[in-house]
């Protein structure tokens, strides 16, 4: 039997590394400090960013201040805003490549998941433009013959966007559409890691017509770009998607000026097989689960709960899967899983790994870094892991790598406990013929999506977010839009006002 799948090194003349700098009211600023992101694949500067301070922070705050008070977008019609956000997705589609190639390089991961995640970014604008023209509140005409309440939705304000490095331009178009879709100016901060293709939108968003000041982008990291962005009196809400210790320093920071705080954290996310499931299909949505954006997703299925009658002969299925999995150079379009994001991550995910052996667990296939000829050693190879016991910390923590761990149920009752034994609480899967199975699966887990015999399929239209510590608030679909309104009720009198008055003349 074969090993693993390598894909060595291809021949690819890279893009000079690419220029990042500030969009603030509308106009691109450069500092004289910069900072470097060297490509995790090919160990080469691949891009030179604008290192954002206090005074870029606070010029970009006051400008997004200044367009939300103006009016200029905030008081437009819906009309015109998705005029302006359908022409982004277009330009998205139309540089699809350009900003696939960055992202692959900044982040490692295989370029054809890239362009995936590039191109079908546009739906989510498309989307968001529908919504724009179709929010709407609430009338009521039964309040008694004097009185007419209506409750009308209003652009919660100027809203601060913190983004992580995994799905750098996806996850901006999971937010972005929908704040200005809501009417909200915005405050950009992509991390520190992938920054480029932020920065590419902003190049868009200027080419579709947005006004200056609605969206600024300022490069830099957590201290002290992201937390001025969550302490500032003049934010109204900061959205966030990262890690859950980030995400709670933001709800510490945010709490002195009360603004709102959504937030998308991690998750140790179960799929759960049973017996009488299509074994083939799971077995592929497993591997593709754990593999999929090189195990860096919040959404990576690291855990699986399987019925230990098929236990056996369901690790060897995703082994034998795990062997064809091509790993190696994320810019050759055949690779499925690239390279970890930096050195010290790869350290970390190959800690959890030496720890569950040394605890007893039993490596089914991989457990080390891995070379990739002409590449270097910033990859791990495919890895599963059975005889995993629940209090192991690589059954509770996110490993975030291609690193798969396998517990065992005997009992439906036994594979909800599992599934619900965890802090996180982002998604979850189940894998089963039988519709009461599924049916009682989905409703007893704690997760904010339940997938039945299927994994990770998303739509602009279905809410997405975590409960327990994988987050607050929901993203995406007409909920994830709603979170950047604000709801007011005007009550109104209808005639003279023909109660007895309030004041007694003359008693
Ligand atoms: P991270 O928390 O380290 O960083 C995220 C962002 O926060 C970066 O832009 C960073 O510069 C910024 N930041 C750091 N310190 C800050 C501070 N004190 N105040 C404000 N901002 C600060 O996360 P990461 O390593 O970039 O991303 C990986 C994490 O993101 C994982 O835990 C993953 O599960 C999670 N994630 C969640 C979702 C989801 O939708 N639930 C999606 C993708 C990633």
């Amino acid at each position: 039997m074969k090993d693993i799948t390598i894909n060595t090194a291809i021949a690819y003349d890279l893009p000079p590394a690419f220029s990042g700098r500030h969009l603030i009211d509308g106009a691109w600023i450069e500092n004289a400090q910069t900072f470097e992101r060297v490509s995790p694949s090919h160990g080469t500067v691949v891009s030179v960013s604008a290192q954002g301070g206090v005074e870029e922070t606070n010029a970009a705050i006051a400008a997004a201040r200044k367009a939300f008070d103006a009016g200029l977008w905030s008081r437009i019609s819906g009309k015109e805003r998705a005029a302006v956000l359908l022409k982004v997705a277009d330009l998205i589609e139309a540089n699809v490549e350009r900003i696939a190639v960055q992202e692959t390089l900044e982040s490692g991961k295989p370029i054809s998941q890239a362009r995936g995640e590039v191109g079908g970014a546009a739906d989510l604008w498309r989307y968001a433009a529908a919504l724009a023209r179709t929010s709407h509140g609430d009338s009521h005409n039964s309040l008694g013959e004097d009185m007419l309440g209506v409750v009308v939705k209003d652009p919660i304000g100027v809203v601060s966007i913190i983004t992580p490095w995994n799905f750098p331009f996806w996850i901006l178009s999971q937010k972005l559409p929908f704040a200005l879709a809501a009417g909200c100016t915005v405050v950009v901060k992509p991390s520190e890691m992938t920054p480029s293709s932020t920065v590419m939108m902003g190049e868009l968003l200027i080419e579709a017509g947005l006004p200056a000041g609605v969206c600024n982008i300022v490069l830099g990291h957590g201290e002290p770009v992201g937390s001025l962005m969550s302490t500032h009196e003049d934010v109204d809400m900061v959205t966030f998607t990262g890690s859950t210790a980030v995400g709670k320093l933001i709800t510490k920071a945010s709490s002195g000026t009360l603004k709102k705080v959504a937030l998308e954290l991690g998750g140790k996310n179960p799929q759960v097989i049973f017996p009488d499931a299509d074994l083939e299909n799971a077995a592929d949505a497993v591997t593709f689960g754990v593999y999929f954006n090189v195990g860096q997703c919040c959404n990576s299925s690291s855990r699986i709960i399987v019925h230990e009658d098929i236990a056996e002969d369901f690790v060897a299925r995703v082994v034998a899967l795990s062997r064809s999995v091509k790993f190696g150079d994320p810019l050759d379009d055949s690779t499925q899983v690239g390279a970890i994001v930096t050195p010290e991550h790869n350290a970390k995910i190959d800690g959890y790994v030496k720890d569950a052996a040394s605890a007893g667990a039993r490596i089914e296939l991989g457990g080390d870094p891995l070379q990739v000829d002409g590449l270097g050693t910033q990859f791990y190879q495919p890895t599963v892991i059975s005889h995993v016991t629940p209090d192991m910390p690589i059954a509770r923590e996110e490993v975030f790598g291609p690193v798969l761990t396998v517990l065992t149920f005997k009992t439906l009752d036994e594979a909800i406990a599992l599934t619900n034994d965890s802090d996180y609480g982002l998604s979850a899967g189940v894998w089963s013929n039988d519709i009461h199975t599924c049916l009682e699966f989905s409703r007893r887990a704690h997760a904010g999506t339940v997938w039945t015999n299927t994994w990770m399929d998303g739509y602009p239209e279905l809410a997405f977010g975590g409960v327990k510590q994988s987050g607050q608030g929901r993203e995406i679909g007409r909920y994830g839009f709603e979170e950047f309104l604000e709801v007011k009720s005007l009550v109104m009198r209808v005639g003279r006002d023909s109660r007895t008055p309030w004041v007694q003349k003359g008693a």
